[in-house]
């Protein structure tokens, strides 16, 4: 008998037939005439209930069929006489794959806090709320994926170990192969790294765009969706140490064409989600976040609102609210800025563009002014930053002297200079953070609980 998804049972019209469900006990409760065994296996956030009476399961027949522990029911698939679900098992065969020592078993019934769960994120998978969100994950990446390859874009993978940081923001974890009792030394006796990867420096990558630029002006549209990696003291909500990032890059595209495609992107995969996770997604409304599927619905009915930094910086140096942070022309937003002008100005998303040169990065095209530059972030509520992109600069002569400007080595990005020096031609793109986009549609509000096992500072063991 070929085995059923917990999903397939509750779909199915087809009843009284022999079925065979495996999956975790959530809960065993009942009398001494019958048991009910709550069975999860994954494949939806919904239980099946197995029906045990006692002359087929006298009780030590079924000692081991506590919470956590792994079964496999056989048994009659009926409409149920209980209310709350549809169908039930009554169970013919149980058979215990792998007992949980029911004392012991760290996720027990009572509610656990997200913190607590954090500690044990090995097991926390096993819950409702974990359950929902890697569904949700899931669903977003397909999304991704289908998406670009319905819009004419291929997926180019670029390097995890790279030479570069395209940030240069010096966020960077290095990856040697120097020996930890003997590296080689520099006349000054430190530690010499420009030896690290057999006489290269090398670190794990920041972001794949300079190589995706490449790639786009090779193939036109292109994307990448890998791993990325930033050292930074990421103690915050909003950071992880390791994050996955999708980076579409286009060639002939500018500003303009960037935000339309950053806004239709982001729609459309709330719009997968909302279709796709609809269980899901009403469960982490009705169980952490009650304003969740209303926000969700906004974002893909209402067009994002677009203005430049400096528009911004008016409307927030007006603002009432006193922020943490003073604001001038000039400075970088922060989260606080971001938040104020989507949920209490606008209450809607908002992409700003055209920020001050000295805050962007050295690849992002100049504006005709001389002063600011063609970026775009696209802030969301309860996120802020969710999307950063912009045009690049595609003359050579402009770009090599924003390098020099910025302290940028042109040697050792010699070989992204080529695009520029052989048929150079205006591209954008951007990079969203996988997880600010799972922390926006599940509701969540700690990015390390969308994450299967968040990298933060002190937590990289398992
Ligand atoms: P922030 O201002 O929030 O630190 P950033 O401007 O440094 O972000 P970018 O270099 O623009 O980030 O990266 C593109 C996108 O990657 C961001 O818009 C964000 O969605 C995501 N991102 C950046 N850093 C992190 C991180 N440490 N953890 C998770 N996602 C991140
Ligand atoms: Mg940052
Ligand atoms: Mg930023
Ligand atoms: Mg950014």
């Amino acid at each position: 008998l070929k085995r059923s998804t917990v999903k397939e049972l509750l779909a199915s019209q087809d009843l009284d037939r022999e079925v065979l469900v495996k999956g975790w006990v959530r809960s065993r409760r009942g009398n001494k005439y019958v048991q009910f065994i709550i069975v999860n296996d994954g494949s939806t956030i919904h239980t099946i209930q197995a029906v045990a009476a006692a002359e087929t399961f006298p009780e030590e027949t079924l000692k081991d069929v506590s919470n956590g522990a792994c079964v496999a029911i056989r048994g009659q698939l009926v409409a149920s006489q209980g209310k709350g679900q549809a169908v039930e098992i009554q169970a013919t065969e149980i058979t215990v794959l792998g007992a949980a020592d029911a004392e012991a078993y760290p996720l027990q019934k009572k509610a656990t806090s997200l913190e607590h769960l954090r500690e044990i994120a090995h097991l926390r998978p096993r819950t409702n709320t974990f359950g929902a969100v890697l569904r949700v994950r899931h669903a977003l990446a397909f999304a991704i994926h289908d998406y670009f390859n319905r819009h004419g874009f291929f997926y180019v993978h670029t390097p995890i170990i790279t030479g570069s940081d395209a940030e240069g923001a010096g966020q960077m974890f290095r990856v040697t192969t120097l020996p930890p009792e003997h590296p080689p030394r520099t006349a000054d006796g430190l530690v010499d790294f420009s030896e690290d990867f057999f006489g290269k420096p090398t670190n794990l990558t920041v972001s794949g765009q300079l190589e995706g630029e490449l790639a786009a002006m090779a193939l036109g549209s292109i994307y990448t969706f890998g791993p990325t990696f930033r050292a930074e003291n990421s103690n915050t909500a909003r950071h992880l140490a390791e994050f996955w990032m999708i980076e579409p890059e286009v060639a002939f595209n500018e500003l303009e064409e960037n935000m339309d495609l950053a806004e239709d992107f982001l729609q459309s995969l709330v719009r997968y989600a909302l279709e796709h996770c609809a269980d899901d997604l009403q469960f982490l409304n009705d169980q952490y976040d009650k304003e969740l599927l209303g926000r969700l619905n906004f974002v893909i009915d209402n067009a994002f609102q677009r203005l430049t930094y400096t528009e911004a910086v008016e409307i927030l140096k007006s603002a009432k609210q006193k922020f943490e942070f003073p604001v001038d022309w000039g400075t970088d937003l922060q989260s606080e800025h971001e938040r104020y002008l989507v949920e209490k100005h606008f209450k809607k998303p908002v992409i700003l563009t055209n920020y001050p040169k000295e805050i962007k990065a050295f690849y992002m095209k100049l504006d005709d002014d001389g002063r600011t530059v063609r970026a775009m972030d696209v802030l969301f509520p309860g996120i802020g930053e969710i999307i950063g992109g912009s045009q690049r600069e595609e003359d050579y002569t402009k770009l090599t002297t924003r390098m020099a400007e910025m302290h940028v080595p042109a040697d050792e990005l010699d070989w992204y200079l080529d695009t520029r020096r052989f048929g150079t031609a205006p591209h954008a793109g951007f990079g969203l953070g996988f997880e600010r986009l799972v922390l926006f549609v599940t509701g969540m509000s700690n990015i390390r609980d969308v994450i299967p096992f968040p990298r933060y500072p002190k937590n990289a063991a398992f």
